[in-house]
């Protein structure tokens, strides 16, 4: 695919909150990544500039064919890039409109009394994004290797082990080659932001997962005891379908659905990569998978990831969560609370874990709550990882023992989730302890959520080089 169909692309399942950016990107297949990277970023950036220049041009009006965002990119790339180098056909298209769009360009300059045209940026869009200051977390693959290896091999690679950090202002404080390990996930390496591993060898082989610490708590709160069936709801493109199977060592079983083909086939390349087995793809809508058929009867925990605004991804450009409409999020308020309610009709359930990277109330509380509602007294709340320091927003009583996640207070992208078990009889598994409590990694310091961090001995086995 070309340059700024690829970039449309992503910038379209960014909308669509399928992922981060650098995710996106690195999973879109495009050859040169950085330079893919580089234009959805800065395209972002201008994104409110571009919405006004497109519409004062009438651009999309005249070009029916044009999506908005290859017209953002476009434009992005004629007005304030290099100059449309590529493109075929749409580089002829958007320099038929030229004159009329730099018209624009500079009569909002006039307008808002500025010559440069980063003087059209808000601070916020000018300054550095708050993704900067989040660093880059590496999740190390307990199926092909050890937290001891991953360490020793980075130690070779020239960065210092600073140790198990203490606080998130540790995190925040690092920079240079150095690297620490998570204070609160156990097989979580953390390094300064704007690290760059996607060509290193670990991650090329799988044994490191380049992964969002708010984006680990899922799993690692769903905790599936190994030898467990297990549902992954929405599961493209797999993150937390490969960290499930790494709980579960790989033993039990995985049912991951998702309706998109792409992202499917993405997802198929990367649980290969990490040496993922025993879990069945299907490209189908979850909620038309009945809880009823047989082969789910001893399905006990399930993972629901459902499409969400994105709002917490902080790859957008600041302020651009408040573009969200009232009636996409409605929407997609409304397949969250389906989605949800359909999962907790599975018999054998004990636990499901629901997350979003939304920072929307209506998104997150308001659809665990409804949920929790129309249940009766079926499933409760339970007070996940009271260690982790961001709470659910008090929507209803109980709402604290949701988690949320934050720049300023994490140090991670936003994120949300709850935790649900049934109550009575089906509860079988105590509520804040993860059922596999006594079965972790065989190497690796372990930190259970809401218990005291435990040294545990370390099984040596080599990383391949
Ligand atoms: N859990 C994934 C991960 O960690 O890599 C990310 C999931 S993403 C937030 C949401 C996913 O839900 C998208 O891949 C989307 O295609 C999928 N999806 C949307 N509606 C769905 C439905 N009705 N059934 C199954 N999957 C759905």
């Amino acid at each position: 695919m070309a340059l700024y169909g690829a970039a449309a692309a992503v910038l379209e399942a960014l909308e669509r909150g399928e992922g981060g950016l650098k995710a996106l990107v690195y999973n879109s297949r495009f050859p040169h990544v950085r330079q893919l990277y580089a234009l959805v970023s800065e395209t972002l950036r201008y994104a409110a500039v571009l919405e006004k220049v497109l519409s004062g041009a009438g651009l999309l009006q005249a070009e029916k064919k044009l999506s908005p965002q290859l017209a953002k990119v476009l434009v992005y790339d004629l007005l304030f890039g290099k100059g449309l180098k590529c493109g075929g056909r749409w580089k002829a298209l958007a320099r038929r409109h030229r004159a009329r769009l730099q018209a624009e360009l500079a009569r909002l300059k006039v307008q808002q009394k500025v010559s440069r045209n980063e003087e059209l940026l808000s601070p916020a869009q000018a300054a550095s994004p708050a993704a900067s200051q989040v660093p880059r977390y590496v999740r190390v693959n307990t199926l092909k290797t050890c937290v001891d290896d991953v360490i020793d091999f980075f130690k070779r690679q020239g960065y210092s082990y600073l140790g198990k950090a203490g606080s998130v202002e540790e995190l925040r404080a690092l920079s240079g080659k150095k690297f620490l390990l998570d204070l609160h996930l156990p097989e979580l390496l953390v390094f300064p932001p704007q690290t760059d591993f996607h060509d290193n060898l670990l991650y090329t082989s799988g044994h490191i997962i380049l992964q969002d610490k708010a984006s680990c708590l899922p799993a690692f709160l769903l905790s599936p005891a190994p030898g467990s069936h297990v549902i992954d709801a929405c599961a493209a493109p797999g993150n937390k379908t490969s960290h499930l199977a790494a709980i579960l060592k790989n033993k039990g079983q995985i049912f991951a659905f998702d309706m998109d083909t792409k992202r499917l086939a993405t997802m198929n390349t990367l649980l290969m990569r990490a040496g993922v087995t025993g879990f069945q793809l299907a490209q189908q809508d979850f909620l038309t998978v009945d809880p009823t058929e047989p082969r789910y009867s001893k399905v006990t925990y399930i993972l629901l990831d459902p499409s969400c605004s994105g709002s917490g991804m902080l790859s957008r450009v600041p302020g651009q969560e408040a573009a969200v409409g009232a009636q996409r999020l409605r929407a997609l308020a409304a397949f969250q609370r389906r989605a949800l309610a359909h999962a907790l009709r599975f018999p054998a359930l004990r636990r499901l874990v629901y997350s979003t990277c939304s920072l929307h109330r209506e998104e997150n509380e308001d659809v665990v709550w409804a949920v929790l509602q129309e249940s009766g007294s079926a499933f409760r709340l339970v007070d996940a990882f009271p260690a982790w320091p961001c709470r659910g927003l008090a929507a209803f009583p109980g709402a604290e023992s949701c988690l949320r996640a934050s720049p300023a207070d994490t140090l991670t992208h936003g994120f949300f989730v709850a935790v649900l078990e049934p109550c009575g009889e089906g509860a079988a598994v105590p509520s804040s302890l993860p059922a596999a409590a006594e079965e972790k990694p065989q190497c690796g310091e372990g930190t259970e959520p809401g218990a005291a961090p435990k040294k545990r001995k370390r099984k040596k086995q080599r990383v391949k080089e």
